[in-house]
This record gives C-alpha cells, structure tokens and sequence, in this order.
C-alpha cells in the first residue's frame, strides 16, 4: 500500500505542482480545495490517476479523511495581493481556522505537517536579506494585514501543535515564486507582465519599479519543499531563491523575452508594498542541501510558453 498525503491547496498553482511530485515520489495524493482561487485545470492530466483523488472542500471547516495519512500539506489560500483584497475575509479564515483544521487532522492521524507560510512575515523588512530569525516588520491593520497576520498566526499555531501536541511539524517560509500554472488574472507582477505584453498592453510597474524581490522558479520551490517535508527540521525555514530583482528589470525582461513592444507605464506603490525582500537561505543550504538551480530567465520563458498556451489569441 502506497503511503497517502493530502494537500490542501491542491487545485492551485504551488500546490499542483507538489502534487505532481508527490505523486511521482510514489505516494498516493488526495487534493483538497474550495476552488476558490485555485482550478480543476491545474489537475485535469492528473485525473485519471489510480493513485490520485480530489476532494472539493473548503478547510476552514471540520475536514474528514478516512484512513491513514503520511503528510498534511497545508497549501490552501489565495497569495497574490489582489486576492486579498477581493478576499480578506476568506485570507484570514483559512491561514487561522483552515491551518487549524488541518493540523487538528495531522494530530489524529499520526501524520507530519507541512505548513505554507510566506517571505511575507518579514513585512516590509527593516532586516536585509532576511534569516529566519528575524521578526518582521508588519502592519497588521493595512490590506496586506489579513495575509501577513493569518500567516504569523498558522506559524505560531503550528509551533504550538508540534511543542504541546508533539506533532512533526515543518515550516516553509516560500518566497516569490513564478511558473506555469499561475492564473492569468493572478494579478501579481509576473503574470501580470506576460499577460500584458502578450496581449499587447502596456506593462503596469507600480512605483518607480525599483522595489526589488527575490523570483524563484515553481520546480525549484517544490524541490524545497519535498526535502523539507523527508527533513527532521520543525524550526521555519526560507525557501527561496536569493537572486534579487527589481520590479523593472523584471518587466523589461519579459517583454524582451515574449518579443512585445508594449511600453512600460508606471501606476502607483500599493500601500505597504516591501521595498526589498531577499531570502537568507543558509539554512536550506545547510539543511536541507537545497539551492535553486533554474536560471530566472530559463523559468520566464517556460512560464511565457504556459502562458502563450493559455492566453486566447488577440
Ligand atoms: N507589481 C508591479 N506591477 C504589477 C504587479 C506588481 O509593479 O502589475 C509590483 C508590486 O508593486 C511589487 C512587486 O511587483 O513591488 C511584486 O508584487 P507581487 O504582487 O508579485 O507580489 P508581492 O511580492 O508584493 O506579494
């Protein structure tokens, strides 16, 4: 009998991809979603596949699994700032109320969990690169809030199933990540750029675009990911890639990427946007033994090609 895990999320742009992997890993998968921000598309190659299941759920409330579990993969919840703010509430219930569902589910079963948390606990950080042992700089009441808060929350809920509970819990704090499978109305700066230059629009740089992030590629991330969750590690970990970017180099480089003439406008800083971010990822290294190994523009051109499927001709 294969061994089960179950990813909540499963339906959506990471957590797909982890499916793909687990299953490949030769492990059976159960993918849980409400569909909310996550599709069906993302699995169809995946359904008929003996060794995996989709069950449409909504974690946030009593989540039922019959039989044994290896893994929970809490992945479940929308990640791009436009998500949250089209969907705070629903932000805030699954990082609080799924993340605890899905650890209560973790306990009774035996099983090890994996939390998706985020770069996004550092805030807009006063602390750069940012190890895993700073404490972040955020603003709890702003719209990035109800990501931000509900992720410290799941974190310190997840601390505190592994230290009273004893539950083999593992943290990954994810840093940007980018690939095939984004949805195209994402409304994050990648998606966003490929979508606008292949439809010919102009590519919206919010602020002056010298900003920066970190962009990892989805194949690395799940590498991560997999080696966290085979890890004896409990502690948060960054996983990301450390390669820094600003917001306009990465727009200029999609556009040269997908062969566009679009112009590069310039639309106001969302407020609270963080001015840098860049993961320190000694640890991983250390760890985990894990680096990110795809070049950025290798990744870019794989996901413009995703994209250019996807996108219906103009
Ligand atoms: N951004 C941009 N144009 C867009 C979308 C995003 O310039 O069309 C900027 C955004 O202001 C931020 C950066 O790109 O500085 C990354 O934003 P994203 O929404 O991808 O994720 P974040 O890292 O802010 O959560």
């Amino acid at each position: 009998m294969k061994e089960r895990v179950l990813v909540t999320g499963g339906a959506g742009f990471l957590g797909s991809h982890l499916c793909d992997r687990l299953l490949q890993e030769g492990f059976a998968v159960l993918a849980m979603d409400n569909l909310l921000t996550g599709t069906t598309d993302n699995l169809a190659h995946l359904l008929g596949n003996r060794d995996f299941e989709f069950a449409f759920h909504d974690v946030t409330n009593y989540i039922y699994v019959e039989g044994p579990l290896f893994a929970v993969l809490h992945f479940a919840s929308p990640a791009s700032p436009r998500d949250y703010a089209e969907l705070p509430i629903q932000t805030l219930k699954v990082g609080s109320l799924g993340t605890h569902k899905a650890l209560g589910l973790a306990k009774a079963k035996g099983a090890r969990f994996l939390l998706a948390s985020t770069s996004e606990v550092y805030g807009d950080p006063l602390l750069h690169p940012q190890p895993e042992s700073y404490w972040g700089n955020v603003n709890p009441v702003g719209p990035r809030g109800v990501y931000d808060e509900a992720k410290r929350f799941a974190e310190a809920l997840t601390m505190a199933y592994h230290r009273y509970h004893g539950v083999d819990t593992k943290i990954a704090r994810i840093f940007n990540t980018f690939g095939p499978r984004m949805r195209l109305e994402d409304g994050r700066a990648i998606p966003n750029f490929i979508l606008q230059a292949l439809r010919g629009e102009p590519i919206t740089v919010y602020g002056d675009g010298t900003q920066t992030r970190s962009f990892c590629f989805v194949s690395d991330l799940v590498e991560g990911i997999y080696r966290l969750l085979r890890s004896d590690l409990h502690e948060p970990v960054n996983v990301g890639n450390p390669e820094e970017w600003t917001v306009l180099r990465m727009a200029e480089t999609v556009r040269d990427l997908t062969g566009a003439s679009a112009p590069i406008v310039h639309e106001p800083l969302p407020v609270d946007d963080p001015r840098v971010r860049q993961p320190n990822i000694a640890l991983a290294r250390e760890r985990l033994g894990w680096r990110p190994v795809v070049d950025i523009r290798e990744g870019i051109r794989k996901t413009i090609e995703d994209f250019r499927r996807r996108v219906p001709a103009q």
